[in-house]
C-alpha cells in the first residue's frame, strides 16, 4: 500500500461501496448511500484528531470529559464533493464548510478554479478536502495547492474511489497530506474514468444522466 494512503476496511462501508458501484442503484439510493459511506469515512479521518480535558457539569455531578481541540472545516470539490457533506456534518456538526469549484481549462487541460468559498481560520483547522473520486488527482492536487495558499496546514483528503494514478500525483504534490479512501480501484481508463469505478459520481449523485 502506498505511504500515506488508507484504505479503510468496514464490512458497513463495504455494503455500501457495493450498492455506489451497482449500475442499478437509482440517484436517491446512491445519494443515501453515500451520505453513510462519508459518515464512516469522517469516523476514521478523525480518529487521530487531537482532544481536550474538560470539566463539565452531568444533571448528577462534575465529571471529566474530552472535546475534540482544534476547529474542523470541511470542503466539499464541486460537484460531486457535496454528496459527502451530509456525512461528515452529521458527526461533525460544528465543522464550518468551504466550497472549491475546478473545471478542466479547454486549452491548457489544467484544472482551474471557478469558484472559492473558504471559511476562517484556516491554518488552525483540520481541513478535510471531500472528493469522491481521486482519478487522475488533477483536481485534488490543485484543490490542496488552493487550501494552502489560503493557509491551510493540517490537511487530509478523504475520497470514496481512488485510482494508483490519482494517488501517486497527490503523494508527489503534497506528500504531506495524507488520503483516506474506502477502495483503491486498478486503474484509469482513457476517458479518464476510474475503473472498476462507479462511473461519474456528479451525475449520480445529483440525477443528471440516465
Ligand atoms: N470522476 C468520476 O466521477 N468518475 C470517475 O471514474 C473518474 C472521475
Amino acid at each position: 500500500m502506498p505511504e500515506g494512503l488508507i484504505v479503510v476496511s468496514h464490512p458497513v462501508l463495504d455494503d455500501r461501496l457495493a450498492v455506489l458501484r451497482d449500475v442499478v442503484t437509482p440517484h436517491g439510493a446512491f445519494r443515501q448511500a453515500l451520505h453513510e459511506a462519508s459518515a464512516i469515512l469522517a469516523i476514521e479521518a478523525t480518529r487521530d484528531l487531537p482532544t481536550v480535558e474538560r470539566s463539565i457539569d452531568t444533571p448528577l455531578e462534575e465529571a471529566g470529559a474530552r472535546r475534540l481541540e482544534a476547529p474542523i472545516i470541511i470542503v466539499p470539490v464541486l460537484r460531486a464533493g457535496l454528496g459527502m457533506v451530509e456525512g461528515f456534518l452529521r458527526l461533525l456538526a460544528d465543522a464550518r464548510v468551504g466550497h472549491l469549484g475546478l473545471q478542466r481549462d479547454e486549452d491548457t487541460l489544467e484544472p482551474t478554479g471557478y469558484f472559492e468559498r473558504l471559511p476562517p481560520g484556516m491554518g488552525e483547522a483540520y481541513v478535510f478536502l471531500l472528493d469522491p473520486m481521486l482519478a487522475t488527482g488533477g483536481s485534488a492536487v490543485a484543490a490542496l495547492d488552493r487550501l494552502k495558499a489560503n493557509g491551510a496546514r493540517r490537511l487530509r483528503l478523504i475520497c470514496l474511489v481512488a485510482a494508483p494514478e490519482g494517488v501517486e500525483a497527490v503523494r508527489d504534490a503534497h506528500p504531506d497530506v495524507a488520503i483516506w479512501t474506502a477502495a483503491l480501484d486498478r486503474q484509469l481508463d482513457d476517458n479518464g474514468y476510474i475503473r472498476p469505478g462507479l462511473g461519474d459520481a456528479g451525475d449520480r449523485v445529483f440525477g443528471t444522466t440516465g
